[in-house]
């Protein structure tokens, strides 16, 4: 149990390693996997020992060799997250005993998650890749899930997307705004797809509560900064990234079950 949870935590380690590289290079449409890891600052080429998850930054102490620039301590942040969701997923989630299979399964949605949380937070998009990839994956490994059955995967996947599609269009129809972005609807089938109808209620409810709060504090904030730029309806023009309040909605979801608590 020990030797197994220190592999896992090392594979989440990693992996979150190579999620920085996605989150850095996927928006920009680079490969993602030549050339190596650069220094953002100074395009110079890290050395394999200084590019070891969260050791390298430690030892850098999260300085750039060659030009002293300063690396973001977001790098061993999304490493250690990768790592400690990786270890909660593999400890055991509601409704699920160790089954190999399913592990990997929601492996690889916590991979997606993390990458669609930091993207949407730089560029304010949800690339295709993950979002409908995402749900290709999901999909196609729906046979794997023992929580859920297959169908209500793909039932769930098209309900998420179909309900958020309608409520964007309603909603631009009525206040002529862009509420959702496409992205965020795209990224519902995946989450469908993933964690089927609970997934899909939980994430709308999470999300939007934890949403409207966070898009409050942020507005009552940037008044005070006097930034606020016209208008009495600040707290709707604050421009918030939807998709990591979605993925937070859907992670709470898989580790807590929500849904079964509220009887969804
Ligand atoms: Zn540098």
């Amino acid at each position: 149990m020990l030797i197994e949870s220190i592999g896992v935590i090392l594979l989440g380690l990693v992996l979150g390693s190579f999620l920085n590289v996605v989150i850095h290079r996927l928006p920009l449409d680079e490969s993602i996997l030549y050339p190596g890891s650069r220094c953002p600052a100074c395009r110079k080429s890290i050395r394999w020992f200084h590019n070891v998850p969260v050791i390298g930054y430690l030892v850098l102490r999260g300085k750039c060799v060659a030009c002293g620039a300063k690396i973001s301590a977001r790098y061993p942040f999304v490493e250690l997250l990768t790592a400690f969701l990786f270890w909660g997923a593999y400890l055991g989630l509601p409704g699920d005993g160790i089954q190999a299979v399913n592990q990997f399964r929601i492996w690889i949605f916590i991979l997606i998650g993390i990458a669609v949380t930091f993207i949407d937070l730089d560029h304010r998009i949800i690339p295709h890749t993950l979002s409908f990839g995402g749900w290709a994956v999901g999909l196609l490994t729906c046979m794997a899930d023992y929580r859920h059955g297959a169908w209500e995967l793909v039932g769930a996947s098209v309900a998420g997307f179909g309900f958020f599609f309608l409520f964007g269009l309603l909603y631009e129809k009525v206040t002529g705004r862009v509420g959702l972005g496409g992205g965020d609807v795209n990224f519902m089938g995946t989450i469908g797809a993933f964690l089927g109808f609970g997934g899909i209620w939980s994430s709308i409810l999470i999300s939007s509560i934890s949403g409207s709060v966070v898009g409050l504090l942020m507005a009552t904030w940037s008044k005070r900064r006097g930034e606020v730029d016209g208008g009495q309806d600040g707290v709707l023009r604050t421009q918030i990234p939807y998709g990591p309040f979605l993925v937070f909605g859907a992670l709470v979801e898989l580790f807590f079950g929500v849904s079964a608590w509220i009887g969804l």
